[in-house]
């Protein structure tokens, strides 16, 4: 992989005391993205091209929407379906034409697992309209730049290793990522070394969590009511944090 290695958001976000590092860079990058698809990309017909075609998941939607630009928002919107009505009504047809199919077979032959068959193809094909994201991809795109850049420090700046060993692992899915991507760019005992480190990051926060989020429950314990919280207070929020990457944002 060529290109520029920016290392300084890496190490900004490894310093701070958090679950998941990567989480921290991807809702910045998630942040960026809103930003850009309301504003410099409304102006960029290639842009409006990839997001006509493309469209967005509806968290993105979503998050384009609480931002509040309503005119970056409906300029991408309208060209979005218009672009979609083409697809969408070649698909309405497929639907009757299905339904006709459906409705003329014999009576003995509308039975069984095949029943509604066709529908169903032309329901899959409605659904990738919601499946497809444009924000999704270029996040993917930037975070495995960054994960990249994590590897990269593992092996190339000699005092990461060690601030990377002092943190408290990642949540599932760039836990997931990291274990495969280490093997691309890592090799032989530098390879072994960081994933023995990471997995033993990621087993001892689990241990500490589970730990922490008992201490939650058993606060409500009314013999536990004067007893200190310890770190369990915000153990819920960062308990599905670490399993399901950035549910909960801010509480
Ligand atoms: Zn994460
Ligand atoms: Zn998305």
């Amino acid at each position: 992989m060529k290109q520029h290695i920016d290392t300084a958001p890496i190490w900004e976000v490894y310093r701070q005391d958090c679950e998941c590092p990567l989480c921290l860079l991807n809702a910045k990058v998630e942040a960026q993205n809103v930003d850009y698809f309301l504003g410099e990309s409304v102006m960029e017909p290639s842009q409006r091209v990839e997001v006509n075609k493309k469209g967005f998941c509806a968290d993105h939607f979503k998050m384009m929407y609480d931002a509040g630009n309503r005119l970056g928002l409906a300029l991408m919107t309208h060209t979005y379906m218009k672009e979609s009505m083409k697809a969408l009504k070649e698909s309405a047809q497929r639907a009757r034409d299905a339904a006709a199919a459906e409705a003329g077979k014999p009576i003995f032959k509308r039975l069984g697992g095949s029943k509604g068959a066709g529908l169903a193809e032309v329901a899959s094909e409605i659904r990738t309209f919601e499946n497809t994201c444009l924000m999704c991809e270029r996040i993917a795109e930037s975070m495995d730049r960054y994960m990249y850049t994590v590897l990269y420090m593992y092996r190339h700046e000699a005092e990461f290793p060690k601030l990377f060993a002092e943190s408290k692992g990642m949540c599932l899915r760039h836990y997931a990522q990291a274990i495969e991507m280490a093997p691309k760019y890592l090799s032989g005992d530098l390879l072994k070394n960081f994933v023995d480190t990471l997995t033993d990051i990621e087993m001892k926060s689990f241990e500490r969590l589970e730990g922490e989020i008992e201490w939650f429950t058993n606060k409500f314990d009314y013999r536990n009511q004067d007893k200190p919280w310890g770190n369990s207070k915000d153990a819920v929020k960062r308990s599905v944090n670490k399993l399901g990457h950035q549910v909960v944002v801010d509480d």
